[in-house]
C-alpha cells in the first residue's frame, strides 16, 4: 500500500472476455499491482469478471453491443467475435480513458494501456491519446512468429532456421493457416499485426527455458522488447477468477487418493464434445482402474448437462473411484499430490498450469494454438502423450495406464518433474521470469 502511495502511475489492462484470457490478465494485474501500480480493468458487459474478488481494482465496464451484433459464441465463429468486439468497444474505450484523465487525481498519471493482443483496438485508442500500448498473450510465444515475422519469409524461417522446432510443424500451421481463410480471419489477423507493430512492448505469459528457441527467433524479428514473464499464475497465486463456480468438494475427494494416482481430466472452457465421446471417454476412464477427477462442465456436450449421457453400469463400475464436478479450482488440482497425470484439450494456461507442477499430461488438441501447444508438450519437452484419431475406450485406457503407471512412461514422468525444478529457478529473485518483470516495471 505504501508502494503504491509513492508510484502514483495507474495502469489500464483491457480484457478479452473468455476463462482462458480472463485468467491470466487478472494474473498480471496482480502481479503488476504487487509492484505497486494501481490497477483499472476495462471490459466489455460480455462474461464480465466478478469486481469482489479482486476489491483492490477498479473494474470498468463497457457497452460491446454483442447482443444488437447478433454475434454467435460458438468456438468456430469466434473470428467474427473478436472482430464485433474490436468495433464495437473503441469508442467506448476511448471515451473512458478520456473520463478518467478527467477525472483523475493531480498526483496519479496513466503509464501505460495494457491490452490482451485479440483486443487490439486498445493500440489504436492508446496510440490516439498518446500512452504507450503494451499486448499480452495468453499463448505460446511461438505463436508470436507467425505475426512478427514477414509473411514471404515464412516457409524459409520455419523450414531451415529454427531447427529446435521442427517438431511444431509451423510450416504446415502457416499452409494450413493460409488455406480458405474467411475474411473474418485475414482481417483479424492483419489488425492484430499492425497493433503488434505499433506496440511499445510486449508481454509473453511463458518462460524463457521453454520456448527458448522461438524467442531468440521473435527478439531478432520485433521491433518491440518483448517481456517473458511466466507463469503469471505462479507470481500471483492466490487469485480466483473462475466464471464458474469452483467445486471444493473435489479437493476432500483429492485428499483420500494416494499420492500421484489420480488422472484428473479437464478440457477446459471451450471444447465441446459428442454424446459418443463422453461414453467412450466413461468406458476408458472405468476400465484403467485409476481414480479420476473428470470434469463434465456445462455446454460440454452441446445443449445436455452431459452427466445424463454417462452410460449405463458406469457408475456402478467405479463407484468412489471416480469424481465427476462441473469445474474444479484448477491450479489447486494440479498442484495436489493427489495427481499424477492430466488429460488435457492442451490450452496453454492449462499447459503452464500442469508444467509448473511436474505433471505429465495426455493430450487431445481441439481447435487453434492447442495443436501447437500439444507438440511442445509430446515433441519438443517430450512431458506427454498424444491421443490420436478416434476416441476410443481400449486406446484411453492403454494411453492412461502408459502415461501413470507403465515403465514406458517414466522417461516422460521424469522429465515432466524436471520442469517443475526449471519453473521454480525461472520465479526465484535471479531466475529469468522474475529478471523480466523487473525490466517491465523500469521500461513503464
Ligand atoms: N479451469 C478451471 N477449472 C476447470 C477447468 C479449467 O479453473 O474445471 C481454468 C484453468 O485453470 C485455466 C482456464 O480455466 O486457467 C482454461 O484456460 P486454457 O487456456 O487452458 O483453455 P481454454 O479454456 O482457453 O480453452
Amino acid at each position: 500500500m505504501e508502494q503504491q502511495e509513492e508510484n502514483s502511475s495507474r495502469l489500464v489492462l483491457v480484457l478479452y472476455p473468455f476463462q482462458g484470457h480472463i485468467n491470466p490478465m487478472l494474473q498480471l494485474a496482480t502481479i503488476l499491482h504487487g509492484k505497486g501500480y494501481s490497477i483499472t480493468i476495462v471490459h466489455p458487459e460480455f462474461n464480465s469478471p466478478n469486481p469482489s474478488n479482486q476489491p483492490q481494482f477498479t473494474f470498468i465496464s463497457i457497452p460491446d453491443k454483442l447482443l444488437e451484433s447478433k454475434v454467435s459464441l460458438l468456438p468456430e465463429d469466434f473470428m467474427s467475435l473478436v472482430l464485433a468486439l474490436n468495433k464495437n468497444c473503441a469508442a467506448p474505450f476511448k471515451k473512458c480513458l478520456k473520463q478518467m484523465l478527467d477525472e483523475k487525481h493531480p498526483h496519479e498519471c496513466i503509464a501505460g494501456i495494457i491490452y490482451d493482443a485479440l483486443m487490439y483496438f486498445a493500440q489504436t485508442v492508446a496510440d490516439d491519446l498518446g500512452f504507450p500500448g503494451i499486448s499480452m498473450r495468453p499463448t505460446a510465444a511461438a505463436m508470436l512468429l507467425f505475426a512478427v515475422i514477414p509473411h514471404p519469409d515464412h516457409e524459409s524461417v520455419f523450414e531451415n532456421q529454427i531447427p529446435e522446432l521442427q517438431p511444431l510443424q509451423l510450416k504446415k500451421m502457416v499452409t494450413s493457416m493460409s488455406q480458405n481463410p474467411t475474411d473474418a480471419m485475414s482481417e483479424v489477423r492483419a489488425a492484430a499485426l499492425n497493433a503488434t507493430k505499433r506496440s511499445s512492448a510486449m508481454i509473453e505469459n511463458t518462460m524463457e527455458f521453454l520456448e527458448h528457441a522461438a524467442l531468440s527467433k521473435i527478439k531478432e524479428y520485433s521491433p518491440a522488447p518483448v517481456f517473458t514473464i511466466g507463469p503469471f499464475h505462479k507470481l500471483a497465486p492466490s487469485i480466483s477468477s473462475s466464471l464458474l463456480k469452483e467445486d471444493a468438494h473435489c479437493i476432500s475427494w483429492l485428499d483420500k487418493q494416494t499420492p500421484k494416482s489420480v488422472i484428473y481430466v479437464s478440457f477446459g472452457s471451450m471444447a465441446s464434445l459428442s454424446e459418443q465421446n463422453i461414453v467412450e471417454i466413461a468406458w476408458g476412464l472405468a476400465n484403467s482402474e485409476q481414480p479420476f477427477l473428470w470434469v463434465i462442465r456445462p455446454g460440454l456436450i452441446p445443449g445436455s448437462e452431459g452427466t445424463e449421457l454417462l452410460p449405463k453400469g458406469f457408475q456402478e463400475k467405479v463407484g468412489e473411484r471416480g469424481c465427476i464436478v462441473k469445474w474444479t479450482p484448477q491450479k489447486e488440482v494440479l498442484a495436489h499430490v493427489a495427481v499424477g497425470g492430466f488429460w488435457t484439450h492442451c490450452g496453454w494456461n492449462s499447459t503452464l498450469e500442469s508444467v509448473s507442477e511436474g505433471v505429465p499430461m495426455l493430450c487431445r488438441p481441439y481447435f487453434g494454438d492447442q495443436v501447437l501447444n500439444m507438440r511442445y508438450i509430446c515433441y519438443v519437452w517430450k512431458i506427454g502423450l498424444e491421443l490420436e484419431n478416434e476416441l476410443e475406450r481400449g486406446k484411453i485406457e492403454g494411453a492412461i495406464k502408459k502415461l501413470m503407471l507403465d515403465a514406458e512412461g517414466e522417461e516422460i514422468r521424469n522429465k515432466a518433474m524436471e520442469l517443475k525444478e526449471k519453473t521454480e529457478d525461472c520465479l526465484k529473485e535471479e531466475g529469468s521470469s522474475c529478471r523480466s518483470l523487473n525490466e517491465l516495471t523500469k521500461l513503464v
